[in-house]
């Protein structure tokens, strides 16, 4: 199958075109580089000994998608172009809502005019909000706590809409959990330019000495060593899910969503302790405030993406903290050559 990944250079993007490529799918990448660079596409074709069509462009471009979905005879779409960082979005909601609610609309624009029905969107366990019940489950009632989740939240029901005007689409809004670790040669990974926002990358850097230490926002949470918990996802087993998504839309029609999480629950503690296992070190910490916005608790129902997809995560969160370590070892080595 010829399959467009929009953002795909990205850090899930990149990891699902490994996979997809791997399954002996044609994989075609589409991206402004406005959060990844070049770099990765040399790593893809060198990890995976394949060269990819690569074209440098904008999803809010319809007729330059329109031209790609044509040239590359396109069978399928996913869609991970966006903007995704929560507390930038609630200082520029206008590049939210013009990059993520803006793109897909111009995919969907484009994707209609070519007759080019399957879509699988990066959605976000974000569009569940406040969760008022656990483990959270598809049927969870939505809603938004920020522009990001907003835009998350539209883009489904938008999607949502579109399906129903024509029963040609297939549509899966995959709701992602929190995805960390990287792929096992090293190669690719989350590389975050700045100073992370997310749990994972901050604590590589610190592992690396690049930040002083971890700051832990809250002890005081109802849990049983006081620090929230989340459902963190090895992004492996998250690009295994887009294939089996991809696989599902060859039967399914209509508007589908699905959870992609573990289904267990780790606090900030674990995660630290974890990390600290694989790295052989103790990891600089301090306890700080809780960050605005932040839940206690919040982890999947993975049901469904068991008895629809067929797809179960593998990878425990030993191998997400090492896969991260390694790669952290390897972007070090590699500044230190360039
Ligand atoms: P990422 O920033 O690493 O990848 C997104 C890619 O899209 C980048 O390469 C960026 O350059 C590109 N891009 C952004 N805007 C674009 C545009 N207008 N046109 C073309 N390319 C554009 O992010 P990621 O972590 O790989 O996330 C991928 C998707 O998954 C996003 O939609 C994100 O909201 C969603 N998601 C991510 C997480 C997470 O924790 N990483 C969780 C839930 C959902
Ligand atoms: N967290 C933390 N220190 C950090 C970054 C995150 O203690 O430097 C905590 C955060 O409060 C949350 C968990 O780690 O409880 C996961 O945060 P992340 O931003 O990775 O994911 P999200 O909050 O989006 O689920």
């Amino acid at each position: 199958m010829n399959i467009l990944l929009t953002g795909g250079l990205g850090y899930i993007g990149s990891h699902t075109a490994v996979t997809l490529t791997e399954a002996g799918h044609k994989v075609i990448l589409l991206d402004n580089l406005s959060n990844s660079s070049l770099d990765v596409l040399e790593r893809l074709q060198a990890l995976t000994g394949k060269p990819f069509a690569f074209i440098e462009g904008d999803v809010r471009d319809t007729p330059l998608l329109s031209k790609m979905l044509a040239d590359y005879r396109i069978d399928s779409v996913v869609h991970f172009a966006g903007l995704k960082a929560v507390g930038e979005s609630l200082e520029k909601p206008v590049e939210y809502f013009s990059n993520n609610v803006q793109g897909a609309i111009s995919l969907l624009q484009a994707m209609n005019d070519s007759g080019v029905y399957k879509l699988v969107f990066s959605s976000s366990a974000t569009v569940y909000g406040e969760p008022e019940y656990l483990p959270l489950d598809e049927v969870h009632p939505t809603s938004a706590t920020n522009p990001y989740g907003r835009t998350k939240l539209h883009i489904e029901e938008m999607l949502e809409d579109v399906s129903s005007s024509n029963s040609e689409w297939r549509i899966v809004c995959l709701r992602y959990f929190n995805p960390v670790g990287a792929h096992p040669s090293g190669l690719i990974g989350e590389d975050p330019s700045g100073i992370p926002n997310n749990l994972m990358p901050y604590i590589a850097r610190v592992a690396s000495g690049a930040l002083p230490e971890l700051n832990i926002f809250g002890d005081d949470y109802p849990t049983e060593d006081g620090t929230a918990i989340r459902d963190y996802i090895h992004v492996c087993d998250l690009a295994e899910g887009h294939g089996a998504a991809i696989n599902y839309l060859d039967n399914q029609k209509g508007w589908h969503a699905i959870n992609l999480g573990t289904g267990q629950g780790h606090s900030v503690f674990e995660m630290v302790r974890t990390f600290e296992k694989a790295i052989g070190q103790s990891l600089p910490h301090r306890v700080t405030a809780r960050r605005a916005g932040d839940v206690a608790v919040c982890y999947a129902k993975t049901d469904k993406a068991y008895t629809e997809l067929g797809w179960k995560a593998q990878r425990d969160l030993d191998e997400m903290c090492s896969s991260v370590w390694y790669f952290q070892n390897f972007q070090i080595s590699k500044d230190k050559v360039a």
